[in-house]
């Protein structure tokens, strides 16, 4: 890779920053697509999240990605929200056009497609169990709800958060019946039907715990399972998924997918296919 005075620089603001492979995957693709430009990870903490964005500008910056904990403080930045952005009142990438700075999520079209990718799954019509209420749960639930999923069901550790969501989601996408439970053994005797899909947005199963019960008894013998934790080691959920002989994917599809959105509305053209996500298979290996 040789920097000049032409490279377009883009990068990942975000506390802490040193462990994302967003570094890694991104300037693998902007090699494997020939572009004279580099991706670069920047620690920004909370305080310093105004300065950084203005030097978006300032710095000539062609976008950056948006991680913990500056995704939904930032959308008070930019100059314009993506509607989807709008919906989820988050961002993770913000395109720097002539300096006027427009915010996207692409976690949620992420979603979506490493679900085809990864698990052939197709959304359209299916119940789909989400588990969490965050910032990861918001951008998936616009994105299943804009691909015409019939039936969400949420749970939560703190009831209030999934509530509040049903209540805001339902009044905006009419198409989909939406349901409230408790993420405890309950789920299981309450959720009435079974799941097609499950979905995990927390952060449970990053160091190595589960839910305490087996959420995995909720699918259809046909079910999927999809984490959106990854780590070197399959999460328990995903253990338990697999032992049951369930279709299951952790969370490093949807870091690749989400990652070459951004970098198809930094450059205006998509990266190579799955030069992303055979980076991210090598460090995960590491
Ligand atoms: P967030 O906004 O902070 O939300 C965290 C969620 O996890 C909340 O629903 C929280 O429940 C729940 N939670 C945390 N600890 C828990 C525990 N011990 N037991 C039960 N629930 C717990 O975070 P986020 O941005 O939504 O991210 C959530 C996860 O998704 C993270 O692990 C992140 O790395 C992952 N993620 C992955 C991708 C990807 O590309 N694969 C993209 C985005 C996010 P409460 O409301 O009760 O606190």
């Amino acid at each position: 890779m040789q920097v000049s005075g032409k490279t377009d620089v883009v990068g990942i603001f975000g506390d802490p920053v040193a462990h994302s492979l967003s570094p890694r995957m991104q300037n693998a693709a902007i090699q494997a697509s020939g572009l004279d430009a580099v991706y670069v990870p920047f620690h920004v903490t909370a305080v310093q999240l105004c300065d950084a964005v203005k030097a978006i500008r300032a710095m000539s910056l062609r976008g950056v990605n948006l991680t913990i904990p500056h995704k939904e403080t930032s959308c008070d930045l930019v100059d314009e929200l993506d509607a989807s952005a709008q919906m989820i009142g988050a961002i993770n990438t913000i395109v720097n056009d002539n300096g006027r700075l427009k915010g996207y999520n692409t976690d949620g079209p992420g979603l979506l497609r490493a679900l085809k990718q990864e698990l052939g799954c197709d959304v359209a019509g299916k119940r789909v169990l989400l588990l969490g209420a965050g910032g990861a749960c918001r951008a998936a639930l616009v994105a299943l709800c804009q691909a015409k999923v019939a039936w969400v069901g949420i749970a939560n550790r703190t009831g209030s958060r999934s509530k509040q969501l049903i209540e805001e989601f339902s009044a905006k996408f009419s198409g989909t019946a939406f349901a409230e439970y408790e993420l405890g053994s309950s789920l299981l005797k309450t959720c009435d039907e079974p799941v097609d899909l499950l979905v995990n947005t927390t952060a449970v199963g990053l160091k190595g715990e589960d839910f305490g019960f087996p959420v995995v008894d909720c699918l259809k013998p046909s079910g999927t399972v999809f984490d959106m934790v990854y780590t070197p080691e399959p999460t328990i959920l995903l253990a338990q998924a697999r032992a049951r002989g369930l279709a299951a994917a952790d969370g490093l599809g949807m870091l690749a997918a989400q990652g070459e959105a951004a970098f198809a509305l930094w450059f205006g053209q998509a990266p190579e296919p799955f030069v992303m996500r055979r980076a991210l298979d090598v460090s995960a290996e590491i």
